[in-house]
C-alpha cells in the first residue's frame, strides 16, 4: 500500500509523452443522482483532448507513444474496426509526435466508399494508411485480424526494410505499457474524488480489451483502495478467461512500474448481461437509457461502449445491487464520434 505521491512517482519513472489535458474533469450528476437516490459522480475521460474527439486511449497513448519514442520508432501500427476509436486516437496522436499511423481495420461494419463517416472519415483526414480486413459471416474481429496477420508482418517487414522501424500496438492500445495510463488516472480520479466528500464506493467502466479496467485495478492495488471495480462488457467473453487476461495486464503493468503488489482475477467485478446484441451491435434497452442521460443531463454517450456501460450502471442501481446512499463513479470513456456513424451502429437513435 502506497501514498498517491509515493506510486505517481513510479509512474513518473516510465517513458511518456503529453498528448492529453490532465487532469480530466469530475463532477456530480445533479438529477441522475436525485432520481437514483444514490451519489453519481462522472469523470470525464471524453474530455481527455487531445482533439475534440478524445476518450479513454489517450491516457494510454501517452505511454505508448513516449515508449514508441524511446525506442526510436517513426511509424505506428495498430488495430480495430473500421469505427474504431483506438485506431482513430492512435492515427491522431501518431501524427501529433511526427510518426506515420498504418491502421488495420476489420470491417464489422462494411462502410460506404462514398459516404464515409464519424472515425473512417477522420483516419482519412489524418492521412492514416488504411487498411480494410473483410470480416467473413459468423467471424469475429478479433478472427479476422488474426487471419491478416501474415499480410501485417509482411508490411512490417517492408517498412522496417526501407528504414522505418515500425512500433506494433495491439488492439485497444491494451499491453502492459498503455495500462499504465489508467493506473494513474485512478490516482487522479482518488484525489478529485477526495476534494468530493471521499472515494466512491463503486467504479464503473466499459470493458472491450479490457485495459482501462487493467489499469484502473493495478491504481487500486498501488493504494490498497477499497472501492469496487466495475467492468461492463461490451461483447461476448468467457468471464473467467477475461478476468485473468485483464488481472495479469495489470500484474505486468504493476512489474513494469516495479511495485510489490499484485491484482487477483477475483479483484474486480465483470458484468457480462448488458453487451447484447454483440459487440457494435446496438441494444434497444441501452439506446434508451443513452436517451434517458441526454434528457435528463443533457449529456451523451455512445451507443458501443459508454451508453452500454452507462445501461449497465443504472440497471445495477434500479434493481438495488447498489445499495442506495452509495457513493458511484461512472468513467465516461468517451466514443461519441460513434453517433455520426453508420445506421446499423446507432440502431434506433434516430427516432424520437
Ligand atoms: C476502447 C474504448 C473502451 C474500452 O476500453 P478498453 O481499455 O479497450 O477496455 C471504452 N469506451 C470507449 C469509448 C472506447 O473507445
Amino acid at each position: 500500500m502506497e501514498s498517491i505521491g509515493q506510486a505517481r512517482q513510479r509512474l513518473r519513472c516510465l517513458p511518456r509523452t503529453e498528448l492529453g489535458f490532465y487532469p480530466t474533469p469530475l463532477h456530480r450528476l445533479e438529477r441522475v443522482s436525485e432520481v437514483c437516490d444514490v451519489e453519481v459522480y462522472m469523470k470525464r475521460e471524453d474530455f481527455s483532448g487531445m482533439t475534440l474527439f478524445g476518450g479513454n486511449k489517450i491516457r494510454k497513448l501517452e505511454y505508448l507513444l513516449g515508449q514508441a519514442r524511446a525506442d526510436g520508432c517513426d511509424t505506428v501500427v495498430t488495430y480495430g474496426a473500421t469505427q474504431s476509436n483506438h485506431a482513430m486516437e492512435t492515427a491522431a496522436a501518431a501524427r501529433r509526435c511526427g510518426m506515420t499511423p498504418v491502421l488495420y481495420l476489420a470491417a464489422l461494419v462494411e462502410p460506404s466508399p462514398e459516404d464515409l463517416r464519424a472515425n473512417l472519415l477522420l483516419d482519412t483526414i489524418l492521412g492514416a494508411e488504411v487498411h480494410l480486413v473483410p470480416v467473413e459471416p459468423g467471424q469475429t474481429m478479433d478472427e479476422a485480424l488474426e487471419r491478416a496477420r501474415p499480410e501485417v508482418l509482411a508490411r512490417i517487414a517492408e517498412l522496417e526494410a526501407a528504414g522505418h522501424p515500425v512500433c506494433d500496438l495491439p488492439g485497444g492500445g491494451s499491453n502492459e505499457v498503455g495500462v499504465c495510463g489508467f493506473a494513474d488516472a485512478f490516482l487522479e480520479t482518488m484525489e478529485q474524488m477526495e476534494h468530493l466528500g471521499g472515494a466512491p464506493d463503486y467504479l464503473f467502466t466499459a470493458a472491450g480489451t479490457g485495459g482501462t479496467l487493467a489499469g484502473l485495478a493495478a491504481g487500486q492495488a498501488l493504494l490498497g483502495s477499497g472501492v469496487k471495480l466495475v467492468g461492463v462488457q461490451v461483447s461476448p467473453k468467457d468471464r473467467a478467461a477475461y478476468a485473468r487476461e485483464i488481472a495479469g495486464l495489470a500484474n505486468r503493468a504493476l512489474g513494469r512500474m516495479g511495485a510489490p503488489e499484485t491484482v487477483r482475477p477475483d479483484g474486480f467485478t465483470l458484468l457480462g448481461d448488458y453487451y447484447a446484441p454483440g459487440y457494435e451491435k446496438p441494444s434497444p434497452a441501452a439506446n434508451q437509457d443513452i436517451r434517458w442521460l441526454a434528457r435528463t443531463e443533457g449529456l451523451f454517450a455512445d451507443p458501443v461502449y459508454s451508453g452500454k456501460c452507462f445501461h449497465g450502471m443504472i440497471e445495477e442501481i434500479r434493481g438495488g445491487r447498489v445499495p442506495s446512499g452509495s457513493r458511484v463513479l461512472f468513467l465516461h470513456t468517451g466514443g461519441a464520434v460513434a453517433l455520426f456513424s453508420e445506421p446499423e451502429i446507432i440502431g434506433d437513435l434516430n427516432r424520437p
